[in-house]
């Protein structure tokens, strides 16, 4: 077989199971937030370990870095790179993933000579994932499978791992039983917010530690180094990161947090044609560092200048997943959708969509994670993409500024002076915007025309009844702005 000794291998390593790896926590007391945030810094810890350890094995340099983020990464390495050498190393980070995370989490290498060739390689292996952890030269290695140890399951991830120990929950009376890992993640989630920078270790006595791998905190940027970007909600006068419960007390009306779920449409389409645009790949290492910075940096900027009561649970690559009162988490994505256009959608020609799923805060929030998922899989569903599902319908980001301003102004109509616009009014709009009916136009003019003495808001009903016949994208966005207003003047 002819080989050209000047071509690049690239290599591509892919985490999965990294979810519900995160939420996989238990709700159980105030510190979900915490818990959340701890698991998944340590995720994006692991995906600068696998890093290390291939930079250990091969020449990579910063320009070899091609994509970082999002749970992977794919790198430029030698042509030459034995391929025995490889394997060994695939096998030894799986190993060190599942010791970590009990099989929780799985990774998987993949290398070829394009782009493709390394991810197709990539998803052949993962379809197989946790095979080089169970099978070593063709016998079953009998350590590698997970041990159950008798006795009581940790209190935090609820499984039966070794050695556990007791500690009291913070501020609430209660004792926790802690797994080693949880009481890891515990102590990485309570100095993170103190985290500026960081990178790998020289010695064997870092800050923290993930896959083996030893990291530094340090005070400010240095070569190598990584931002640590996590934007934590504080209370107002001290240093101490606000829980779920009173992040959703500072939302308008119903106390809900929304889940806001959001990812680049076509991603993949797009970062196939920009590796193929050029054959030194500077192209697509230049793409993929513009879009995490964006994800990372801008959105750290956004919640830490404007948002202060919006929680990163992850941030980077492609995506975001955020929590934060429901009303808040609408008007972060409406600006989120905008900087993105006016940012790296002119320069890539991309567009981006998002789900915002609302919950009340006692209830695990990977249940409203699971609903926000299936409501950016709505918003990508529409045609063209670039759209926003929340509040039982889907809109497109140009009219997200119509929807929740809408909203907001039939809710300020609803708190004025004067008891003009009740909420049972809206209630009946909404259900009228909501039904099928053939009459429902007729019945809509019947209760605007009776029944809204607001001038305000008979003019926004008029406005809608031009739409009402014919039109069931505008009289489903009228209902998401009638729910808006209904829950921004619950209990008021
Ligand atoms: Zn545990």
């Amino acid at each position: 077989m002819a080989t050209d000794a000047n071509k690049d291998m690239l290599l591509a390593c892919d985490f999965s199971g990294i979810q519900s790896y995160v939420l996989g926590v238990k709700s159980a007391g105030k510190a979900q937030a915490k818990r959340l945030r701890a698991r998944s810094f340590l995720l994006e810890l692991f995906e600068h370990a696998a890093l290390v350890m291939v930079k250990a094995n091969f020449d990579v340099s910063e320009r070899d870095v091609l994509v970082q983020g999002g749970g992977g990464f794919l790198v430029r390495i030698e042509h030459a790179a034995d391929a025995a050498e490889l394997e060994n190393l695939n096998a030894d980070l799986q190993r060190r993933v599942w010791d970590e995370t009990g099989g929780e989490v799985q990774v998987s290498l993949g290398w070829g000579e394009t782009p493709e060739d390394a991810r197709a390689r990539l998803e052949y292996r993962k379809r197989r994932a946790g095979f080089s952890v169970m099978q070593n030269g063709g016998g079953w290695r009998e350590d590698g499978l997970s041990q159950q140890p008798l006795g009581k399951p940790c209190d935090v991830c609820g499984r039966a791992s070794g050695a556990l120990e007791v500690h009291d929950e913070d501020d609430e009376d209660v004792s926790v039983l802690y797994c080693q890992a949880c009481l890891k993640a515990r102590r990485i989630g309570d100095a993170l917010t103190q985290w500026e920078w960081m990178r790998p270790s020289e010695g064997e006595d870092g800050s923290a530690q993930a896959l083996g791998v030893d990291f530094d905190v340090l005070p400010r940027e240095a070569s190598d180094a990584f931002r640590v970007r996590r934007w934590i909600p504080r209370a107002p006068n001290g240093h101490e990161a606000l829980t779920f419960e009173e992040i959703s007390e500072t939302a308008r009306g119903d106390n809900r947090l929304a889940v806001l779920k959001a990812d680049v449409d076509d991603m993949g389409v797009r970062v196939g044609e920009v590796a193929k645009s050029d054959a030194t790949y500077e192209s697509l290492r230049r793409f993929s560092s513009d879009l995490h910075t964006f994800f990372l940096d801008w959105i750290y900027g956004m919640l830490r200048d404007l948002y202060h009561s919006i929680y990163t649970v992850y941030a980077g690559g492609d995506d975001l997943l955020l929590v934060g009162p429901w009303d808040a988490a609408l008007d972060f994505a409406g600006a989120l959708a905008e900087e993105f256009r006016k940012g790296p959608g002119e320069r890539y020609g991309l567009t981006l969509s998002a789900g915002v799923a609302l919950t009340p805060y006692r209830v695990p929030v990977r249940h409203a994670v699971e609903r926000g998922e299936e409501l950016l899989e709505i918003a990508k569903g529409r045609e063209g993409k670039s759209s926003c599902a929340a509040l039982d319908a889907v809109w497109s980001w140009d009219r997200h500024a119509t929807v929740v301003g809408d909203g907001k102004r039939l809710a300020d109509m609803a708190e004025a002076e004067g008891g003009r616009v009740p909420r049972s009014l809206l209630h009946r709009l909404l259900r009228l915007a909501e039904s099928d009916s053939p009459s429902r136009a007729a019945r809509w003019a019947y209760q605007t025309e009776r029944n809204a003495r607001s001038p305000d808001l008979r003019s926004w009903a008029n406005g809608v009844l031009e739409y009402m016949d014919g039109d069931e994208q505008r009289a489903s966005e009228a209902a998401a702005s009638l729910r808006y207003a209904l829950l921004a003047t619950r209990g008021s």
